[in-house]
């Protein structure tokens, strides 16, 4: 057994909240209470992503009372982990100390595309303010998210972690939750096929770790960093393609009989990936687009046509993929933590974008822990 768990819920906590664009300022937040169906998190690690730059730089995705995020008293942040600090009224699927991770969406519930469990693609997105409140949430986009000491989560979105899971590894289950949802639920991949990558981000590596476990084959990353590429075989990539330096496109033809492959996971998003997207693709094969261009981006629809490929965006995760993701991990089919590169304290959140943004000294995730500053916070008391 373990000790008993002091969990007593202080009524401030820190949290950083977005002023302009790019000002983060760490201020002393009330700590919000759970509702019916939803738990306080003691927010343990959250992870930086990709996304959490695009919302500080450019406010969208993030959407708070129907419009930019800006001076709202808004906290990003939303690949997290931590303990459970309070419940709310009737909750019994977790107790209080119960060490979980989250996945970001949790929907509105009551429309045609959370019905169909594609909550990432609510309907009612963002509306959870005034007389239109639907109840919509995503944590760090349309309600506040982890960059704070607690957040309140809805309990589908919250997935037990095992005690033999590291919490920055924890951080790292939705993202392969995302890649997870691309591939099977969107999807369909089953055993057998073959898989190409382009793009090793975090996505993109844990793509390649995901569709490995799931028995694809083969499956190959292509990329122009040779860093990224070496931890991309180590991942389970059968080969990674250096695309500075080889013909993409016919390489991957060679590597599938001459037929293309069946999926193609494509997380760069250049015209010049896309397009080889496309001519790298088996005849009614599928594409999955990963990544969100900020400008629009011409391709070679005809081949596409002609050939009977499937095109799909993906957008976070869904159909409770990040929990299968988890029972993948849970099981060490992959070493995540292959992709974790730095961790930070929580008072350090901003030189930890700054790696994540300028990718200094290799970073590819970047991990702000929370456990000195509760610390400090306990012996305050
Ligand atoms: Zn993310
Ligand atoms: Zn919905």
């Amino acid at each position: 057994m373990n000790a008993p768990i002091d969990m007593t819920v202080p009524p401030k906590m820190k949290a950083w909240v977005l002023g302009d664009p790019e000002q983060l300022t760490l201020v002393d937040k009330d700590v919000p209470r759970p509702g019916k169906a939803e738990a306080l998190v003691r927010i343990d690690a959250v992870a930086i992503c990709a996304t959490d730059l695009e919302i500080l730089t450019y406010g969208t995705p993030a959407l708070i009372e129907g419009g930019a995020p800006f001076n709202k008293n808004f906290t990003p942040g939303h690949e997290y982990m931590g303990t459970i600090a309070a419940l709310g009224p009737g909750v019994d699927e977790f107790e209080i100390g119960d060490r979980v991770t989250v996945e970001i969406h949790a929907g509105c519930g009551q429309c045609k595309r959370c019905r169909m469990g594609m909550y990432t693609s609510c309907h009612n997105y963002g509306k959870n303010y005034g007389e239109q409140n639907k109840g919509h949430r995503a944590n760090g986009f349309t309600t506040d998210g982890g960059f704070a000491q607690y957040a309140v989560n809805n309990i589908n979105t919250m997935i037990k972690v095992p005690d033999t899971m590291s919490d920055e590894e924890a951080t790292l289950v939705v993202t392969a939750g995302t890649s997870m949802y691309g591939l099977t639920e969107l999807g369909g991949l089953v055993a057998g096929e073959s898989v190409v990558v382009i793009g090793p981000g975090p996505i993109g590596l844990l793509a390649v770790a995901v569709a490995k476990s799931l028995g694809a084959s083969p499956v190959v990353l292509v990329g122009t960093r040779e860093n990224r590429n070496r931890i991309g075989l180590e991942l389970g990539a059968d080969v990674a393609i250096d695309a500075r330096n080889e013909d993409v496109v016919s390489r991957i033809k060679e590597l599938t009989g001459g037929k293309g492959a069946d999926y193609v996971v494509d997380c760069a998003g250049s015209e010049t990936t896309v397009n080889q997207a496309v001519h790298m693709t088996n005849r009614g094969g599928r594409i999955c687009l990963a990544a969100f261009p900020k400008k629009p981006v011409e391709f070679d629809l005809g081949y596409l046509a002609v050939n009977n490929i499937y095109l799909y965006g993906i957008r976070g995760e869904g159909r409770s993929a990040t929990h299968r993701a988890m029972a993948f991990m849970a099981e060490k089919r992959f070493d995540a933590t292959k992709i974790h590169t730095h961790t930070f304290p929580m008072e350090d959140l901003p030189t930890a974008l700054k790696y994540a943004r300028e990718r200094i000294d290799d970073a590819i995730k970047v991990v702000v822990s929370m456990k000195d500053t509760h610390a400090a916070a306990q012996a305050a008391e």
